[in-house]
């Protein structure tokens, strides 16, 4: 009996897939199963191991007996070190199972049927889809290479409407790699001001892999504080994707409210991810510098390999992702991605993922023989077409 017959999925699932990162990312372990040779350069966690002090600050606490619910935001000492490091007290910090999460709660906790939240695409694929869940209408501000992947004040201005609950900036961005300096960041600030309506919601989860200078959100407009939400966690900084903890900060209403939701969908994130969490925060931090200075080499090496390919392609300011233009190579996007896989075994995104068309998404948090390997196939594949 396979009970489809009788299965119906909500309206609200309507145009919700599993995500294409995870798609593609599948297609090539099946691949690999059949023995292809495969390079994937799809997914969106750093390659660097965990730091053990952290694993130990885990096995620690389940040994210790922290093996039990916390509170729904997070355990006091989480609370206080994350509030800590941003000048704010804990009531307006909520710990969550991953920043998607806290994305998740954020949405479901204010926007109603037909609310707008407007987003910059390129933007992270889940963004919009989070948007539609809580049943709101995602806003898509193009912004392509031509202008640094990065929204206009006047882009922004024309967008806003009296349905507009949230404008979301990713910086630095999955997957462009755009950093707003703190001049645009003021410049955003002072459309916002004019529409105390909107709220910003600030997603600085590769704040540390950040090749130029990096400005919160909040330090560049002190005076949105209030209606600010700044999201961020330790799944790219520390290398702790599988962990899933990430955490909001914000005015107490809202934090009040995502705690609500919350409480009703996983009762908060685990206790030993929570404890592993504060030892990533409150111990040796050198790490940070050294993975961002490794992932800059990197980077380095993926942008000159793809220009001498022949590809267009800007310099990524932060995160490990690089968002080249495959549209003279092959205008589809996911036609162009599947010729990488199919002819070459090599694993990438399409833009249309992530709202643009044209283009690729290539991680670049592998090791650099695996992306020399990767890029030559890369080319080869488009000296092909
Ligand atoms: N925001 C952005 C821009 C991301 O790229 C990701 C991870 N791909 C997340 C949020 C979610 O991170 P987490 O693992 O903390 O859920």
């Amino acid at each position: 009996m396979t009970g489809t017959s009788q299965f119906r999925r909500a309206t609200r699932l309507d145009g919700i897939e599993l995500s294409e990162i995870v798609q593609i990312t599948e297609r090539a372990a099946e691949l690999r199963v059949q023995g292809v040779d495969v390079i994937a350069l799809s997914t969106g966690e750093p390659d660097f191991p965990t730091p053990p002090h952290v694993v130990d600050a885990a096995h620690r606490a389940a040994r210790e007996g922290a093996t039990r619910y916390t509170a729904t935001a997070g355990t006091p000492a989480l609370r206080a070190a994350v509030a800590e490091g941003a000048g704010v007290t804990p009531d307006q910090v909520v710990i969550s199972t991953g920043a998607k999460q806290v994305l998740a709660n954020a949405m479901l906790a204010t926007v109603d049927p037909g609310d707008e939240v407007i987003m910059c695409a390129p933007f992270w694929t889940s963004y919009a889809d989070i948007v539609r869940l809580a049943g709101g209408v995602p806003v898509l501000l193009s912004a392509g290479p031509e202008q640094g992947f990065k929204v206009t004040p006047q882009q922004l201005s024309g967008a806003i409407t009296g349905r507009t609950r949230w404008v979301m900036f990713n910086s630095p961005s999955n997957p462009s790699g755009a950093i707003y300096s703190r001049d645009e960041l003021q410049g955003l600030a002072r459309v916002l001001s004019r529409h105390p309506h909107v709220w910003v919601l600030a997603d600085e989860i590769y704040e540390h892999l950040a090749y130029v200078p990096f400005t919160r959100f909040v330090a560049a407009a002190p005076e949105l504080a209030d209606r600010t939400l700044t999201v961020n966690g330790v799944s790219k900084a520390y290398s702790m994707t599988g962990w899933r903890l990430g955490w909001g900060i914000g005015p107490k209403p809202l934090i009040a409210a995502m705690t609500a939701v919350q409480g009703q969908v996983t009762s908060g994130a685990s206790s030993i991810s929570q404890a592993a969490a504060l030892a990533a925060l409150t111990g040796p931090q050198d790490l940070l510098a050294e993975r961002r200075d490794a992932m800059q080499s990197r980077r380095d090496l993926v942008v000159s390999e793809l220009h001498r390919a022949g590809m267009e392609c800007l310099t990524p300011e932060g995160a490990f992702y690089v968002f080249p233009r495959c549209h003279d190579a092959m205008p589809d996007d996911p036609a162009f991605c599947r010729h990488l896989l199919d002819t070459e075994g090599v694993a990438v995104v399409p833009g249309r993922a992530f709202g643009m068309e044209g283009h690729f998404r290539l991680s670049f948090a592998y090791g650099t023989d695996m992306l020399q390997a990767g890029l030559a196939r890369i080319a080869r594949a488009v000296a092909a077409l």
